[in-house]
């Protein structure tokens, strides 16, 4: 090549154990792209499809992003994009979005923005009016938790705590109450410290989960009181990558004034029966005593008028849960 050659493009083709395919042309913009958490089987068709036909693969760490590419013999540019080198690079990214060119931003594992950089990015993209485009696929959270046998249906990402006890502690104070199952990261080396924390703040007794090495070899899934799983992590220290679950705290009987109070303020805007069904649910007090007391507030005129949508409702607990 001589030196007013331009550089020819690189191709916009993977391949998956030597099938060679060629990556459908993708819409200009910035592709937020989830990579494998360590099993690098696990990347998804639509993530290979946007890396090799990006223009830029950006990157926490070129020396690990090169790994998943080559797996894959997708030969793209590289620019790595971390914490140290943000400010400086966000420009020249944007620059080249504005110009129509697309870009991959990945992390080293698992989803980007997710305790990995990126959020700067897609914030200033976003108020540039440039176009942000998920690739959704692995992360650490959901591969953690739908194995940890605690409760799906509400949950709280809490990321990395404060490496200091006092603050952890103080972190965690502000989600014991909360009727969902926590999931966090950890180093290694910290798990043991972090378990106890949990055990004091978030109470006795409560179940939790330590998760490692999710989808690699040493994958292991620890399960137990967060006592146990502390003194566990005391006497055979975890090693490698860690997610740390709490699950809720054990719901208490709510009494009669605190089902008043619930009611009251359901009563605002729904009708009787409606707010019965959901305090019902939510407290797991008998729908017809519940019914029955949401009647009788409103029949002593104790709650505000129905406003907004609320109705009356026929004289029925049997409604819609
Ligand atoms: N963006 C990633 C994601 O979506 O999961 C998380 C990046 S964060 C810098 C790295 C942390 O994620 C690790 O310290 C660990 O807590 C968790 N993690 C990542 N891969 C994991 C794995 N294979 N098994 C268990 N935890 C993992």
């Amino acid at each position: 090549m001589s030196r007013t050659d331009p550089p020819s493009p690189a191709p916009s083709t993977y391949a998956i154990d030597g099938q060679i395919t060629r990556a459908r042309p993708v819409e200009p913009a910035l592709y937020a792209v989830s990579t494998p958490i360590g099993n690098l089987g696990d990347v998804t068709l639509r993530a290979l499809e946007v890396l090799a036909a990006s223009d830029l693969v950006v990157c926490e760490d070129t020396r690990v992003t090169r790994t998943l590419l080559d797996r894959y013999a997708i030969r793209k540019p590289m620019a790595a994009y971390h914490d140290h080198n943000a400010a400086r690079e966000r420009p020249r990214l944007l620059a080249m979005l504005r110009g129509g060119k697309t870009l991959a931003l990945v992390s080293d594992a698992g989803t980007p923005l997710v305790s990995d950089p990126g959020y700067k990015l897609v914030e200033e993209a976003l108020a540039e009016g440039l176009k942000v485009i998920p690739i959704p696929g692995p992360s650490a959270i959901l591969a953690a938790l739908v194995a940890a046998g605690l409760p799906t249906d509400a949950f709280a990402f809490l990321g990395f705590l404060p490496p200091r006890s006092s603050a952890r502690r103080t972190r965690l104070a502000a989600f014991a109450a909360l009727p969902a199952t926590l999931v966090l990261y950890e180093a290694p080396h910290r798990a043991a410290e972090t378990l106890a924390d949990m055990a004091a703040v978030l109470g006795p007794g409560r179940p939790g989960v330590l998760a490692r090495e999710l989808t690699k070899r040493f994958e292991e899934i620890r399960r137990g009181t967060l006592e146990a799983l502390a003194a566990g992590a005391l006497a055979d220290p975890p090693r490698g990558e860690i997610v740390l679950l709490a699950g809720p705290p054990a719901e208490t009987e709510t009494g009669d004034d605190d089902l008043d109070a619930l009611l009251r303020a359901a009563l605002e805007t729904q009708g009787p029966g409606q707010a019965a069904a959901e305090i019902a649910k939510a407290t797991g007090r008998p729908r017809k005593e519940v019914y029955a007391r949401a009647r009788s507030l409103r029949a002593t005129g104790d709650e505000p008028e129905a406003s907004g949508g609320a109705r009356d409702e026929p004289d029925n607990p049997d409604l819609p849960s």
